[in-house]
């Protein structure tokens, strides 16, 4: 078996028992990320058509061989030397790419940041690197993380779902997703604006934390909405999530909104035995509420049974481990999260936007411009792609001073409520005095290229069931339940108050510990099998 395929906690004991080098861990990863994923993503690159094209993952859009060389030598001398190089030591690890990295590209995976070489790395990148881990990439994502498909990226080829080639990774942290389920790196970091880890964690059958706002620090990050914006891990494992928490979490005099809560020890947190805890069961979390435009009423769909059906089974399991299954629970402004989300986040996407001019970093056009806002017009013309022009357009419009209290103020008012909701189920003295909610990830599985994307309204209500955590600051655990009929995974999510992510990690792992030795564990994405990985 490839070091590939171990979790993160297992490589970094036999690179520090001296059981194996972090550089022969690297040239595993080096050497899967040739056999599955094809060629990276660069920008006005052909879409994939050939074959190949489309039997690979391309969850890359840089390989940082010679970088990571260099760290993974690092490594193996502090071993040499008799020095601890910390709790992730030698782990190969990626970060989705809207992370600066010191002297590496950082792109958002737009073309209006394809030349930018970034002064400085963000905290967790910094944080990932003290606890020894080894960056093999940067991956794919939606341009500027405004997707749940990965498919918006200016990189081609987008990433592409390693359960099922032809379908996608789920989004924005797709190319992290899909190069952790294929063995490209033990552990990944993306960003969750409002569900951008959970959504592709669970289209690619992986664990994704969305901590709660401000566990985190955001410095580095290239902002999409800042009121909303949480980085965190995607690993194979919940051990492997949490110890990738345990090395990023924690205050940082870089970021102002930065927790300054102590982090407590995630990994004996994660052991904790889960008798006793109250875990609730929402109906609002097993249907889509979403606005028809034409018959202009509101109309409900139930998620896919089989969804459900995965979930509620997951209960189950959880019950006969000791827990409560508190059923009913209310949370009745759910249906008013992808509206708010939509009036909130474009609002700040166009404001963070606004930094991009083509004057002080990136893409400038080389066409002639008379004066300064046709450098401003021609730059963004060309190099923004779809989506941030049209979340520009969006948030400039909904910001202006003649609509803002029928949505900008209005929003805040239903993001105050959605946070309200939880504050209710959470509460010790309350009617539910809950611990943990589990829900259904995602309202489907992964869906086929091209099927979705140029909709984004139906786009956007895949985050139906993500973006109220996001809106309340909470935190969110993602971990795989199962496969549906077409071999697809299916992804349940606990959510529970402000710095619960011990308590949610202890959740996930009971439960992993309960399946250990079902069928569907032992699964494996396809794609390794067709490349003798
Ligand atoms: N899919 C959502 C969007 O398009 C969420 C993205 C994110 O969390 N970054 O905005």
């Amino acid at each position: 078996m490839s070091t590939c395929d171990l979790p993160a906690y297992q490589i970094a004991e036999l690179i520090r028992a001296k059981q194996v080098s972090a550089l022969e861990v690297l040239e595993d990863t080096l050497k899967r990320v040739k056999q599955v994923d094809g060629r990276p993503g660069e920008v006005d690159a052909p879409a994939a058509e050939t074959v190949e094209d489309r039997a690979a993952v391309h969850a890359f859009t840089l390989v940082t061989e010679d970088y990571a060389r260099q760290q993974a030598r690092q490594i193996d001398s502090q071993i040499q030397a008799g020095e601890d190089p910390g709790p992730l030591a030698g782990v190969p690890y990626t970060a989705k790419d809207i992370f600066t990295v010191r002297g590496i590209r950082s792109t958002a995976g737009s073309k209006i940041l394809s030349n930018y070489i970034s002064p400085y790395s963000a905290t967790v990148v910094e944080r990932m690197q003290e606890a020894g881990a080894v960056l093999v990439g940067k991956v794919n994502l939606d341009e500027f993380t405004y997707g749940s498909s990965s498919e918006s990226s200016a990189y081609k080829p987008v990433p592409r779902n390693p359960w099922d080639t032809s379908r996608v990774t789920g989004g924005s942290s797709g190319g992290s997703a899909a190069a952790v389920a294929a063995g490209e790196g033990a552990i990944s970091l993306g960003t969750d604006t409002g569900g951008s880890i959970r959504h592709p964690a669970s289209f690619c059958g992986t664990v994704g934390l969305k901590p709660t706002y401000g566990r985190v620090s955001r410095y580095g990050l290239i902002a999409f909405g800042s009121s909303l914006d949480c980085p965190g891990p995607l690993a194979r494992s919940v051990t492997d999530a949490a110890l990738t928490l345990q090395a990023i979490a924690g205050q940082d005099p870089r970021d102002a909104t930065s927790a300054t809560v102590p982090v407590p020890d995630y990994l004996a947190e994660m052991a904790k035995d889960i008798r006793g805890l109250r875990i609730g069961l929402s109906e609002e979390f097993f249907r889509v509420t979403y606005f028809d435009s034409e018959s202009m009423e509101l109309v409900e769909n139930p998620i896919d049974d089989q969804i459900r059906d995965a979930v509620l089974s997951a209960a189950g399991f959880l019950a006969q481990l000791g827990a409560d299954i508190v059923t009913d629970v209310p949370l009745p402004h759910t249906k008013y999260g992808v509206p708010t989300y939509f009036v909130i986040s474009r609002v700040e996407a166009s404001s963070n936007l606004l930094r991009y001019d083509g004057v002080k970093y990136g893409y400038r056009t080389s066409a002639p411009f008379a004066d300064l806002r046709e450098l401003y017009r021609k730059t963004r013309g060309e190099a923004f792609g779809v989506e941030p022009k049209l979340r520009m357009l969006m948030g400039v419009y909904l910001s202006a001073a003649q609509f803002d209290k029928g949505y900008y103020q209005r929003a805040l008012k239903a993001r105050a409520l959605i946070r309200q909701d939880f504050e209710a189920i959470f509460d010790p003295q309350g009617d539910y005095r809950l611990d943990a909610l589990l829900t259904p990830t995602a309202p489907t599985t992964a869906f086929p290229i091209g099927s979705v994307y140029g909709d984004s309204v139906l786009m956007q209500y895949s985050d139906q069931l993500t973006v109220t955590t996001n809106h309340a600051g909470i935190p969110g655990l993602t971990f795989p339940v199962g496969f549906d009929r077409e071999g697809l995974p299916i992804g349940a999510q606990v959510l529970g108050p402000d710095y619960s992510e011990g308590r949610l990690l202890s959740v996930a792992r009971a439960y992993e510990l309960a399946t250990e030795n079902e069928d569907w564990r032992s699964r494996r994405p396809p794609i390794l099998a067709d490349n003798g990985s």
